[in-house]
């Protein structure tokens, strides 16, 4: 499977590495805009965290605070995938070829 190397998303792009990482599955770091992501991953592991890290990239480049907004506006801030999704055809299938 090709691996990704970034993702682009509004008028940002993030960085990927794969790399060992001992105590969480990725790490997003919104100051550098930089994700590692642990290269032992089995594919399941792998297209959930892809999806958790898109969510937290989601909500820190739209300056939301999840808890905070409330239900409605985290439904809204969801409908960003498809904008995530339109900017990356090689993370769309990326992600599909995890199922
Ligand atoms: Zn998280």
């Amino acid at each position: 499977m090709q691996k990704i190397h970034q993702i682009k998303y509004k008028n940002k792009k993030i960085k990927i590495y794969w790399c060992k990482l001992n105590d969480c599955f990725a790490v997003y770091d919104p100051n550098y805009y930089t994700l590692h992501i642990r290269n032992d991953l089995n594919n399941k592991d792998l297209a959930k965290t892809i999806y958790h890290e898109l969510w937290h990239i989601i909500a820190v480049i739209n300056k939301k605070e999840i808890i905070k907004i409330g239900e409605e506006k985290t439904a809204e801030l969801a409908e960003e995938f498809y904008t995530l999704f339109k900017q990356n055809p090689k993370l769309r299938k990326f992600l599909n070829d995890l199922y």
